[in-house]
């Protein structure tokens, strides 16, 4: 079997968008202060599709949300080049040759990135190749059915908040995440409103579920060592990225202080990052996203790093290229599930351009055992509610 073509294509959403409220989550923008739009960078309406044909006329998908008219020239110039002709059962030399051949410019952000949706794309084919969902090519199931946690929960006027958590209790989570909208620039008054958020929270769905807290990177160090102690009394199953991505030794410190898991990862790549930030004991919950990190062939090798070092790994965002591997392995004890809404942010977009995302119910997800590849496909008439750049 030979790789004959490689498309990459950008879909960006041209239709209604929910305008998020000021505040609705902490970023790294945050402490460069408020002359523009700081939530500006949080926001993303456009997805890269890579869609990968072979001789044998098998088509693999694979996706990426990073800068997605960047990830797609990527693609076109460099990467396609380095797969078509190729062997996708080769899938070990051919992330070593798109990582090495890359490397002066790609090893971090955006180039792994389109590196990843490459490599999922030829994870899907071999799926489909042998009809079997890859997960059971990755190790098979070491779960009946995948828990996972209610990933929303935005800053807004608390009522709603309870009122969002209280209708996913209803509907059988046993885990939510929230975010806080405050950080430094917003003093003690903000640190009274962040702990009056996860009060309310706690008070709706009890001790006896998890609650998670996502920070975004919105807040430094110092901030982050002063309000750590007093959320301790929640019990937070974690503190999610506290600082930016590459304040490692700010993770460090702040994992060492508290005794709530400090979680992070999402902006993290390869496998010496994840090896960095485990030596360092920086997280005690890896986050990688598998469209991010390097693709399967990646994420893969950083579960075995994680489970040797006894660090749980939970993907982040959801979706079918993370359920795949946490379905496969016994150190992901857990998904993150963003619920379909209508588009905000831009996490919800991967529903409107796939078919074949499971839907959570009673707090689970199901991967079946008879669709082979990833089970996703493009839904019809994209067109109507895209722009797409091919
Ligand atoms: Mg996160």
């Amino acid at each position: 079997m030979k790789i004959v073509d490689v498309k990459a294509s950008v879909y960006e959403w041209k239709g209604q968008t929910v305008p998020p409220q000021a505040n609705f989550c902490t970023n790294a923008m945050d402490l460069v202060g408020s002359r523009n739009d700081t939530m500006a960078s949080f926001r993303f309406h456009g997805w890269t599709v890579v869609e990968i044909t072979t001789d044998t006329g098998l088509v693999g998908l694979g996706n990426v949300a990073l800068a997605p008219r960047i990830a797609k020239v990527i693609i076109d110039q460099y990467l396609a080049g380095l797969v078509i002709g190729e062997d996708p059962w080769d899938y070990e030399y051919l992330s070593q040759r798109m990582y090495r051949a890359t490397h002066a410019w790609g090893r971090k952000g955006v180039g792994m990135a389109a590196i990843s949706a490459v490599d999922i794309a030829i994870w899907d084919i071999l799926g489909k190749a042998v009809n079997q969902p890859v997960f059971k090519l990755l190790g098979g199931r070491t779960k009946e059915r995948i828990p996972c946690y209610y990933s929303k929960l935005y800053r807004s006027d608390l009522k709603a908040m309870q009122d969002e958590a209280q209708t996913y209790l209803n509907k059988g989570f046993k885990a939510f995440k929230m975010r806080f909208g405050y950080g430094p620039a917003h003093g003690q008054a903000g640190v009274t409103e962040n702990l009056k958020s996860v009060e309310a929270i706690r008070e709706v769905i009890g001790y006896e579920n998890d609650l998670m807290l996502e920070c975004y990177m919105g807040w430094n160090v110092d901030y982050a060592k002063r309000i750590l102690p007093k959320l301790e009394r929640f019990q937070p199953r974690w503190l999610e990225e506290p600082v930016i991505a590459d304040d490692i030794e700010g993770y460090a410190e702040l994992n060492r202080m508290t005794s709530i898991p400090i979680s992070g990862g999402e902006h993290e790549f390869g496998l010496y990052g994840f090896q960095h930030l485990l030596d360092r004991k920086a997280i005690s919950v890896a986050q990688y996203d598998t469209n991010r990190v390097g693709g399967i062939t990646m994420a893969r090798k950083i579960n075995a790093l994680c489970e040797a070092n006894n660090v749980p790994v939970i993907p982040h965002a959801g979706q079918m290229h993370n359920y795949h591997l946490t379905m496969s392995t016994l150190a992901s004890p857990m998904s993150e599930y963003f619920p379909v809404f209508d588009v905000e942010i831009g996490n919800e977009l991967f529903y409107y351009i796939f078919a074949g995302e499971p839907d959570a119910v009673d707090g689970y997800l199901q991967l079946d055992d008879h669709t082979p590849g990833l089970g996703l496909s493009l839904k019809p008439n994209l067109e109507e509610q895209f722009n797409i750049l091919t």
